[in-house]
């Protein structure tokens, strides 16, 4: 099939949606305009596994990790089998395309190229996102295919554009500015909501209905994911409802520093992450309950802490490849150097620094790990190890179910002093804050022992 073939069809258009970090139906304009574009043509909805699974560039021989550990996978998993089922009720499926599922072992990118060839693919909906990986996938396949329209929705920030002309070097500049010039219950502009739809128009008929089937698979038992992160868009919703039913975030102000108690903080960032929740349905919950039940400290923070990840998300699409750098943003690499006995030591949780090893331990065996745990767990990483902070970031894209390109990277780009710290790099006195966060060691001994 050649590339004129393609999109010949003018009057029935044969839209593909290409979900990545917004695996949800609710409030997904991708979806949406996809579903509306396909209303008299046909509707293809794909997931492609490594079309760009790793937002690190190919650093060469440095870095050893997998991918995507077994505890992202698991998640990731649980999310795409919630979203095939709810795709079914509206009289879709998920397409799947991933490397091992090609009888002939092709990546992901050609069987991609495969299935718009062979569908004749007029129309590409996809969510804006900061992933330099996955962007770079898109642009090459705009190049293939200049024919194809494309259509980049906004799904994963509270602004559909950066909130501010220019991004602010610090996170408090940008959080004034944002206080200042907008409401701040403008996120609740614009919600679409898939649930409008009774029905999703149909996949092609010349697909086959064994074609990309998305099959759910076992998992590794030696991952034991906290049993409330769940992934999917259904179990998401039910712990939105459930955390503001609880009246928890009236609190959250003074428990949030907590390392390891279900509650003590919203727990969100594995469906924020991967997009089984939407940042503005939760900012339109948390006024509701301002309005509802209590406005204090502790939901002010709430809504901080949102903006922490809104500004790292507009800083990954600023800084983009940039991102990745040993200087980070700054105009200087720091003096740290590479060394693998003790990078191990650490990814495994044999430092000399027993609240160091009892995180790293929690985050090997769950794939989470509080935000007062990463900071010492980089601090130390940074710090006491004197380690290139890039393979500590490597580290934890591959174990966080959490993971997000521009949060993980601009955090420990923060924490190295190379990113958006105007006062230079943090370190954290651990004895202190040990006594502080752990005093009677029940951390440590549920960890450790
Ligand atoms: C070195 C390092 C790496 C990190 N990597 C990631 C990552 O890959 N993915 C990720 O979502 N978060 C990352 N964070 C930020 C933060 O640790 C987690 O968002 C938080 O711990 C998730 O738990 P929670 O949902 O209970 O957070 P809460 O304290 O309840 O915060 C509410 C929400 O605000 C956002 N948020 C809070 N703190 C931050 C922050 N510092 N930066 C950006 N967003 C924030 C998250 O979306 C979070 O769900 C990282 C922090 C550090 C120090």
């Amino acid at each position: 099939m050649t590339n004129q073939h393609v999109g010949s069809e003018l009057n029935h258009k044969v839209v593909l949606m290409l979900f990545h970090n917004d695996l949800r139906v609710h409030d997904n304009q991708a979806l949406h305009t996809a579903a509306r574009l396909a209303d008299n043509g046909s509707l293809l909805l794909a997931y492609v596994s490594g079309l760009a699974d790793s937002s690190t560039p190919n650093w060469g021989e440095a870095y050893h990790f997998d991918e995507m550990g077994l505890a992202r996978q698991q998640f990731l998993i649980e999310s795409l089998t919630d979203l095939d089922a709810s795709l079914q009720n509206f009289g879709n499926r998920l397409l799947y395309l991933k490397e091992e599922h090609s009888e002939q072992n092709l990546d992901a990118f050609i069987q991609l190229c495969q299935l718009i060839e062979a569908q004749k693919v007029t129309d590409i909906c996809v969510s804006s996102t900061a992933d330099y990986a996955q962007n770079l996938a898109y642009r090459a396949l705009e190049d293939k295919y200049p024919q194809i329209v494309w259509h980049y929705r906004s799904t994963v920030t509270l602004f559909k554009s950066m909130p501010t002309k220019e991004l602010p070097r610090s996170f408090t500049q940008f959080r004034k500015k944002v206080e200042y010039e907008h409401n701040l219950l403008s996120a609740q502009d614009d919600l679409v909501t898939c649930q409008n739809f009774a029905k999703l128009p149909c996949v092609p008929e010349t697909l086959g209905s064994n074609d990309y089937t998305f099959e759910p698979r076992a998992f590794d038992t030696s991952v034991q994911l906290e049993p409330n992160f769940k992934g999917g868009e259904g179990q998401a919703l039910a712990h939105l409802n459930a955390y503001f039913d609880a009246q928890a975030p009236s609190d959250y102000k003074v428990t949030r520093n907590a390392l390891d108690t279900w509650d003590h903080s919203t727990k969100f960032s594995p469906w924020l992450a991967n997009g089984s929740l939407s940042v503005k349905v939760l900012l339109n919950r948390l006024r509701h309950y301002e309005q509802e039940v209590v406005a204090n400290d502790s939901t002010y923070w709430i809504w901080f802490e949102l903006l922490w990840r809104e500004y790292f998300c507009w800083y990954g699409v600023t800084h983009d490849k940039d991102l990745f750098l040993f200087k980070g943003i700054s105009n200087r690499a720091p003096s740290n150097r590479h060394n693998q006995q003790r990078l191990e030591q650490w990814q495994s949780g044999e430092t000399k620094y027993p609240i160091i090893n009892a995180c790293m331990k929690q985050l090997n065996s769950t794939g989470y790990m509080s935000n007062r745990g990463r900071q010492l767990v980089a601090s130390c990483f940074i710090h006491e190890l004197g380690l290139d902070w890039r393979y500590g970031a490597t580290y934890f894209e591959q174990q966080l179910i959490d993971y997000d390109v521009s949060s993980n990277w601009g955090n420990w780009q923060y924490l190295a002093g190379v990113g958006a710290d105007p006062r230079g790099c943090r370190q954290f006195n651990l004895k202190k804050q040990t006594q502080q966060h752990d005093p009677n060691g029940d951390f440590m001994d549920k960890w450790l022992s």
